[in-house]
């Protein structure tokens, strides 16, 4: 029988000897992408139901891989993320988005970009110090840039805020993204100093089943709590429309546009501001 276990020992370490062996190639090849600048940002507006006005864009990393062709961030953030190659990876997307949200600024004075924080960055002290850093460097003033954390950075509330009227402080504003697919109770939420809900697309693909409760509490909880509301993954005009009707007050998905690149992005603007 100690065959038996020395045999099962191998069947279980083998692959998982694979998968350690995997994340150390891939933050390799990370560290070589990041150098060689295959990383790009791509942009997904954000726009106002009412109007129908962009008011922002969502910046969502890409990975021009020169054999693999375009890898999404599902693949390799989670790696960035327990490598510790995220931090410079962040640092790269927030002084891009930076960068180019200023050159957008000449021709569209009111656009905001949003940016996902990973929690390392979030709890790292000097976090702040590094944003107020790549806010002065790229000349971008602190109010048209957006962070987006989840309720996971949260859940240790009183960190989260200590944290989050530092960067409050510096200018910015802060959204709550994949809002109510968290594990935190609802009570957080007042004490936290955040400007908008982005409510996961989880609930907004229930909108056809017209019993949908879910999404008008949400909503309401933002407004009462003085915050604004964002529908996240919003796909058909149905959608659209139901949620404009509920006084959801932004919309962000498929139905308006798919994250583009930075051209095609100024393109879409430019086609917006003529209609
Ligand atoms: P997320 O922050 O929830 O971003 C929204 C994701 O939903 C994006 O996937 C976007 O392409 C996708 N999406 C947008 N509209 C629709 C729609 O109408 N329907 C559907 N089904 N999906 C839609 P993407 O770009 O693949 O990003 C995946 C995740 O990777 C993001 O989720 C975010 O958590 C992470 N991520 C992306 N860029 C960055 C980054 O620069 N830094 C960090 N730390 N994480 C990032
Ligand atoms: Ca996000
Ligand atoms: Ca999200
Ligand atoms: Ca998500």
């Amino acid at each position: 029988s100690r065959k038996k276990v020395v045999s099962e020992f191998l069947f279980f370490e083998e692959p998982m000897a694979h998968v350690l062996h995997e994340k150390i190639a891939m933050e390799r090849e990370l560290r070589r992408a990041l150098e060689k600048g295959e990383f790009e940002l791509y942009y997904q507006p954000q726009i106002r139901l009412d109007s129908g006005t962009v008011t922002g864009m969502e910046a969502l990393i890409r990975w021009n891989h020169p054999e693999k062709g375009i890898i999404s961030p599902y693949t390799f953030i989670p790696v960035a993320e327990q490598t510790g190659i995220i931090i410079p990876i962040n640092e790269w997307v927030i002084r891009t988005a930076c960068q180019q949200t200023k050159q957008l600024l000449e021709y569209f004075p009111n656009l905001s970009v949003s940016v996902n924080l990973s929690p390392y960055e979030f709890e790292n002290r000097r976090f702040v110090d590094k944003l107020a850093r790549l806010l002065e460097e790229t000349g971008l003033p602190p109010h048209h840039l957006d962070l987006e954390i989840t309720e996971r950075m949260a859940m240790d509330t009183e960190q989260a805020i200590a944290i989050l009227t530092k960067l409050k402080a510096i200018g910015v504003t802060i959204s709550m993204d994949d809002f109510g697919t968290g594990y935190s109770s609802l009570s957080y939420l007042t004490d936290l100093p955040i400007d908008r809900l982005k409510i996961d697309r989880s609930f907004v693909r229930n909108i056809q089943g017209k019993k949908d409760a879910i999404l008008p509490a949400i909503i309401r909880l933002g407004h009462n709590i003085g915050v604004k509301v964002l529908a996240e993954g919003v796909e058909t005009k149905t959608e659209a429309a139901y949620l404009r009707d509920k006084r959801c007050d932004e919309a962000q998905g498929y139905y308006f546009a798919p994250p583009l690149p930075y051209e095609a992005f100024l393109n879409f603007l430019r086609r917006q501001q003529r209609n």
